[in-house]
């Protein structure tokens, strides 16, 4: 357990310049914040720190400069957002490595928001380079961690930071992170389920090995499926398969038993697009011109009762390509039938980029217990990996 901003005494706030990593890596578009989801997830942190009259300097980092300043992925658009959702002004630091940008933070007033130019326009950062760290030490009096997304990584503002300034704690919103899907891990209300999908088998091996030993059942979907369907000796045509993945797949069916749960049937079509001559087989019925782009009913059918029957549904990975419809179908069933469970008391945690993105563009991530922030820091977090941004901080 990581000390947590809640348990500060919340006096001791009161004028301190608080240093908080944030992740404000948001879509842009055309200069303007596409999502804002991540800039909500962290607004309790700031309007607490703000309400004990704290000056807050939040630290981002945003999309992929190549270790230089880059005008397109400049953080001054994700300030003007805050600023509407804070109804308050937000004071843009353009350059935090400097003296100038220290002095700006003392004069902040109580309560008063800065926001720094984005970490990666210093190579430092990804190197988690001391004395980057030290300059960003120096824009605060203490440190609060509130971007579970960027936890996976030991950059200076997430890792190298933490251990310049004390106390080190966790925001809410990383606190909340850790909580829900710690909790799924350790000490799960059964009948626990996870349901995992994505494009490849290569990339969840790790996490099916740590939540089978955990999980009631683990539903499997997506192009995943058919590296297992392949492994079982089935026609799989021009689906996407992992031949390298085949020894895998196998030892993961017999270890996984009856608690490992592969599509009875798939939705084909000849060619993505080629939707209007889709349609759904039973999975020992795939021709060879066709690939699988879906779950079919049958199976979104009965993986919905096995939802509706779990205490926790921990899910990861679309059970199909859902960006393209009408192969969106299989995702949207389970979208609806853990929403359905949630209204029920079942707890239900979405963990996953691209499974997050879906549940949120169907409407749906309001109906969830917990939808995750952080892509490949959920999913590491799942496999049972330390998070250096997290570690770094203050035990409770
Ligand atoms: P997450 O980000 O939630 O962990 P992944 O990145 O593992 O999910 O997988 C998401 C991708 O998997 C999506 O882009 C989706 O189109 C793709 N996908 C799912 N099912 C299939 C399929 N049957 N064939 C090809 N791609 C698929
Ligand atoms: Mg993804």
């Amino acid at each position: 357990m990581k000390r947590s901003l809640a348990a500060l005494d919340g006096s001791r706030l009161d004028g301190q310049r608080v240093l908080v990593r944030v992740d404000f890596n948001v879509p842009l578009k055309d200069g303007v914040v596409g999502d804002d989801t991540r800039i909500r997830a962290s607004l309790p942190t700031i309007e607490f720190l703000r309400g004990k009259g704290a000056r807050v300097i939040l630290l981002s980092h945003l999309g992929r400069p190549k270790g230089g300043p880059d005008p397109g992925l400049s953080l001054k658009p994700v300030g003007r957002r805050l600023e509407q959702l804070l109804g308050a002004p937000v004071r843009f630091v353009e350059h935090p490595e400097t003296e100038e940008a220290v002095t700006l933070t003392r004069r902040l007033p109580r309560g008063g928001v800065a926001l720094a130019e984005n970490t990666r326009f210093y190579p430092g950062e990804e190197k988690n380079d001391a004395e980057l760290a030290k300059r960003f030490a120096a824009l605060g009096d203490l440190y609060v961690d509130d971007a579970f997304g960027s936890a996976h990584r030991a950059h200076a503002s997430t890792e190298a930071v933490a251990h310049l300034l004390k106390p080190a704690v966790a925001g809410f919103l990383l606190e909340k992170e850790l909580r829900y899907l710690g909790e799924a891990l350790d000490n799960p209300r059964r009948p626990f389920i996870a349901i995992l999908g994505g494009a490849k088998v290569s990339g969840k091996i790790e996490l099916i090995d740590h939540l089978l030993p955990r999980v009631d059942r683990i539903l499997i979907g997506g192009a995943m499926a058919c590296t297992f369907f392949r492994a079982m000796g089935l026609e799989v045509g021009r689906s996407l398969v992992e031949d390298d993945r085949l020894e895998v797949a196998r030892r993961l069916i017999e270890q996984g038993g009856d608690r490992l749960i592969l599509p009875s049937g798939c939705v084909i079509a000849p060619d993505l697009r080629e939707a209007v001559t889709s349609m759904a087989v039973p999975r020992h019925r795939i021709p060879v011109s066709f690939a699988v782009y879906d779950i079919d009913p049958n199976t979104a059918r009965e993986y919905g009762s096995l939802i509706r029957e779990s205490a926790t549904v921990l899910w990861n990975g679309p059970m199909g390509v859902f960006e393209t419809p009408p192969f969106d179908a299989g995702t949207r069933s389970i979208a609806m039938a853990m929403a359905e469970a949630t209204e029920r008391g079942t707890v239900t945690i979405v963990g996953g980029g691209d499974s997050a993105a879906a549940v949120t563009g169907m409407g749906m991530a309001d109906r969830m217990t917990h939808v995750s922030t952080g892509g490949g820091a959920a999913l590491e977090f799942l496999e049972g990996k330390e998070l250096p941004g997290v570690a770094a901080l203050d035990d409770a």
